[in-house]
Order: C-alpha cells, then sequence, then structure tokens
C-alpha cells in the first residue's frame, strides 16, 4: 500500500474542496475535506442544544461524535460524498448558516482540534491522501512531500460561493452577507492561538484569483509530476 499525502490548505471559498476532490480523483488518491469535521461537531452541538461557546460541553461532543464520510452513491444532487452526522445523512446541513456562523469559534477549542487531527492522521495512515483544511500542511501532515496553499481576494471567493449557492437554488442569496461571513471567518481563522490558518514555509503557493478551476487542477499536476509523486490509477 502507497502512503502519501498531499495537502491543500487556504482561506474560505478559496476552491480548496472542488480542486482537491479533483486532483485526487485525478490521480487516484484518498480526499478528505476535513473542513466537513469541524462542522460536523458545530451540527451536533446545536442540534444537542449547546450553547457553541460553551467549550467544555462542545469538547464532549467532539469526542463522542459518530463521524463518517461514505462514498456517493446514486445522490443526483451535487455532493462528490455523504457524511453521516450521528447516524444522519448531513452532507448538506453542514452548509447551512447556522454552522457558518458558529463553526470558527467550535474549531478554535484547542481539544476539539485535538481530537480532529488525531482522527485525521488516522484517516491518512496508509493511504495515499489528498487533505484539505486549514492547518493540514501546518500542524496535521507537515511531512507531507506536497503542500499547497490556496490564495484569493475574499471578493473573488464571495462571488464564487454565491455561484455555488445559486446552483443549488439557496433562496438566501446575498453578496454582501457572503462576503461579510468569508472575512470574518478569515479573521477568526488566522488570528486564532491553536493552529491558525497560514501557509507552510514550503508551500506551494498558488493565487488562484485569475485562475479557473481546470488551471488550478493543472497547477498542481504539474507540482506531483515535478514532485515525482506516485499516480495511481494511470
Ligand atoms: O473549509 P470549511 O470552510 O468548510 O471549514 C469550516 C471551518 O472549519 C473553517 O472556517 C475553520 O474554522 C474550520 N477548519 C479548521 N481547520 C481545518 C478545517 C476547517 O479550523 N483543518
Amino acid at each position: 500500500m502507497i502512503e502519501t499525502t498531499i495537502t491543500i490548505d487556504g482561506p474560505a471559498a478559496s476552491g480548496k474542496t472542488t480542486v482537491g476532490y479533483e486532483l485526487a480523483q485525478a490521480i487516484g488518491y484518498v480526499f478528505l475535506d476535513t473542513g466537513v469535521m469541524y462542522r460536523a461537531v458545530t451540527l451536533a452541538s446545536l442540534n444537542a442544544g449547546i450553547d457553541p461557546n460553551d467549550e467544555a460541553a462542545v469538547v464532549k461532543i467532539a469526542e463522542s461524535l459518530d463521524f463518517d464520510i461514505q462514498p456517493e452513491v446514486g445522490h443526483e444532487d451535487g455532493r462528490h460524498y455523504t457524511v453521516m452526522v450521528n447516524g444522519i445523512d448531513a452532507t448538506w446541513e453542514l452548509r447551512n448558516s447556522d454552522v457558518n456562523q458558529n463553526v470558527s469559534a467550535v474549531s478554535s477549542y484547542p481539544q476539539v482540534r485535538e481530537e480532529m487531527v488525531r482522527l485525521q492522521r488516522e484517516f491518512a495512515d496508509g493511504h495515499a491522501t489528498v487533505m484539505v483544511g486549514r492547518d493540514i500542511g501546518t500542524v496535521v501532515l507537515p511531512d507531507a512531500p506536497l503542500k499547497i496553499y490556496l490564495e484569493a481576494t475574499a471578493e473573488i471567493r464571495a462571488r464564487r460561493r454565491m455561484g455555488d449557492h445559486l446552483q443549488r437554488n439557496y433562496n438566501t442569496v446575498e453578496f454582501e452577507k457572503i462576503l461579510a461571513d468569508i472575512i470574518r471567518r478569515d479573521n477568526i481563522d488566522s488570528s486564532r492561538e491553536h493552529s491558525p490558518l497560514k501557509p507552510a514555509d514550503d508551500a506551494l503557493i498558488i493565487d488562484t484569483s485569475q485562475l479557473t478551476p481546470d488551471g488550478v487542477l493543472q497547477a498542481m499536476l504539474d507540482a506531483v509530476t515535478e514532485r515525482q509523486l506516485p499516480v495511481l490509477n494511470a
């Protein structure tokens, strides 16, 4: 079994999940979007009636979380995989505005992070993995042979996120709100004490502002070739 990892970090709506998933498909690696794990803890806390500011209670939820990612079968709603939280399909609920509002607070708690990082390392163990998040290259898998950091202006990211929402027919699509949420989350994620959002020292930084998703994918594939990483479905 080949164990190798590619890490992709970057701010909210930088396209990490879309291009990360495509990269994993293109080279035959397993894909994990770690954002869904922090979202799952947030959703499970809200569903249990817990105040997301109650750190001790949220930590308990994280430690007992029943979380699973299953391959997509038979859904035609644009999902790449199904996320089960405490036995229920929460794939889309994880994206709702209550979760968006509270996820950065929840993910700032060190013991929540410890638990998630443990699960993420377990996931990568023994697999060829593309793992996407905020601290994957800096904290979770610092020895990865290829670390990528995606960036783009907040306005461009908000515009792209708005396009996603329109495609899914969400009825509350307000550019200013999306932009404000992105800026708020960027600020919390990059200024938190534990594992703040930042590129690893040796990360390949890709500014996606002027690139299409295909352009970003190509830049990543070029890096895979340059570093002679194994391509498993060639
Ligand atoms: O990537 P996504 O926007 O779904 O992530 C949701 C939130 O989860 C982020 O705003 C961040 O607070 C948190 N997160 C994190 N570390 C990761 C992935 C996500 O703190 N590795």
